[in-house]
């Protein structure tokens, strides 16, 4: 399988290179060249493996120049139970509803799902396409990637890592997972502004060829472990085949039925990766687009014109904080028939007005496998509450802004095919938010963050991860604050 960029199709590029590279060089994202096509037997035969192999076996079809050896050491390191307890992916039916919880790794918030993975394929793939140099790893979070991609990276040789976050952009759990993170190779620090700040002066950096170049005479390659990356993107596919196989598994659907997904949506990577498994075969209706008040791509969906020009709201959901969403780049160019100038001049005109319209034919491709809805955050609170109150079950803000999408798509459109809520954070990484939901705001007012989480074990009965816990008591060792046009001469600090 080669990869070639969503901005031009001239240069084809190994899974390996595409990974090293993180970005295209004409600054489209590597998408493969075509999908491969997966055997609903293969499904069927999925409900009996253990979720390593299910990841394996998704992943092989588009890592072809990776040796099966070599996926199914990283699938079973990655995903080993030490990291994700006994089931990294589990589906629970609640209500009338499916939930497929994807926080049980290190960090607790979907991100580990890739960011277990990808430290695991960078070492192979600079071994395959002969760099010899460091392997800086440079990350914009919104909260959870960043931590996720330091515990994945930490100590991993021949990598650095270094996160910058939006310095009021983050609930306090995901500041100090990230600010106590211990580790030689890890750095991080925090930008004044908001996620889109950050994620431009991290873009900003990747463009900067004559910083390359200094960088280069360094021993030192950038790279990326935001969803842009290619190696990001593939394990998340493989979720959403394990989740139909544990739908058969469960007698809830026969083979070849159809199931929706609702995913909540920030990037575009998470459901982007659903889209990618519809297209290898998957049996998929719908997927559902959430987004919190920040609803750029409800509006989108629904209207064919992308426009971030607006108001950005901090939410609940601070994770789906984004007015650019960087993946829907890979989406256009599959529904404009990867045209890459087309979609070049999209992203030019983005990148240059803040908008663009993709024209009646695409908007069209986009309505058959997309629907969308938004949340605020009052809605997410009410049904926080409310599928505590009737079925015990506790959900994060951003699951919560799924649950309360597909409710509301499933009354409106009648839809009756099984919905699945992908559930991207534990609770408690939230707890603050979610305690309110369940209690109350004057409940909660004076209460700390740590004694919001002991307060949230009490009322919902799930254990506090011990990480977590652990917080209170680990070292702050990164305290920078940077203005983004000094992120530059951060990573500059860093790399010397
Ligand atoms: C990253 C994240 C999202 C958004 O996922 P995308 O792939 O960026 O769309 C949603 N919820 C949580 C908890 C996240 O960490």
């Amino acid at each position: 399988m080669k990869y070639v960029s969503t901005r031009s199709s001239a240069e084809k590029v190994d899974a390996a290179q595409a990974i090293v590279a993180g970005l295209a060089p004409d600054g489209g994202l590597y998408v493969p060249e075509s999908f491969p096509a997966f055997a609903l037997g293969r499904v069927k035969d999925m409900a009996e493996q253990p979720y390593p192999d299910r990841a394996r076996e998704v992943m092989g079809a588009y890592l072809t120049d990776f040796s099966e050896a070599e996926l199914r050491a990283c699938a079973r390191q990655a995903y080993a139970p030490e990291r994700f307890g006994d089931c990294p992916a589990p589906l629970k039916a609640v209500g009338d509803l499916h939930v497929l919880e994807l926080w049980h790794g290190p960090t607790h918030a979907f991100k580990d799902m890739a960011l277990q993975m990808l430290p695991r394929l960078m070492p192979l793939a600079m071994k395959k396409t002969g760099v010899d140099k460091q392997v800086f790893i440079l990350v914009a979070t919104s909260g959870d990637t960043g931590k996720a991609a330091l515990e994945g990276f930490c100590g991993v040789e021949g990598t650095q890592v270094g996160v910058f976050y939006p310095v009021d952009g983050v609930s306090p759990a995901q500041k100090l997972q990230m600010i106590t993170q211990e580790g030689e190779n890890t750095h991080v620090c925090a930008v004044k502004g908001n996620f889109d700040d950050a994620q431009t002066g991290v873009k900003r950096i990747f463009g900067d060829e004559a910083f390359a170049r200094e960088l280069a005479e360094k021993g030192v390659e950038l790279s990326s472990a935001n969803s842009i990356n290619w190696g990001r993107l593939v394990p998340q596919v493989a979720y959403y085949f394990s989740a139909y196989a544990d739908l058969l598994k469960k007698g809830v659907i026969a083979l070849g039925d159809e199931v929706n997904f609702c995913v909540p949506t920030g990037n575009f990577g998470n459901i982007l990766a659903a889209y990618y498994a519809k297209r290898m075969g998957l049996p998929v209706g719908k997927l559902v687009c959430a987004s919190n008040a920040n609803n750029v791509l409800f509006d989108f969906i629904e209207q064919g014109v992308y426009n971030a020009n607006r108001p950005f709201h901090k939410t609940t959901s601070p994770s789906m904080d984004i007015l650019v969403s960087s993946n829907l780049e890979r989406l256009l160019y599959e529904l404009c028939d990867r045209d890459g100038a087309l979609v070049a001049s999209w992203m030019q005109a983005l990148k240059s007005g803040g908008t663009y319209a993709v024209g009646e034919a695409v908007h069209r491709a986009l309505m058959e496998s997309f629907a969308a809805g938004w949340a605020d955050d009052e809605k997410a609170m009410e049904a926080i509450a409310r599928v505590h109150a009737e079925c015990d079950y506790t959900m994060d803000p951003h699951t919560a802004v799924a649950w309360s999408v597909a409710e509301a798509y499933r009354a409106h459109t009648g839809d009756r095919r099984p919905m699945v809520v992908v559930s991207t954070a534990s609770p408690y990484k939230f707890s603050r938010s979610v305690l309110t939901a369940l209690q109350g705001a004057e409940a909660v007012q004076a209460l700390d963050e740590f004694a919001c989480a002991d307060a949230l074990e009490r009322a919902c009965g799930l254990p506090m991860p011990a990480s977590l816990r652990d917080l209170r008591s680990k070292a702050r060792r990164h305290n920078d604050v940077v203005e983004p046009a000094a992120m530059a001469d951060e990573v500059r600090r860093w790399v010397d």
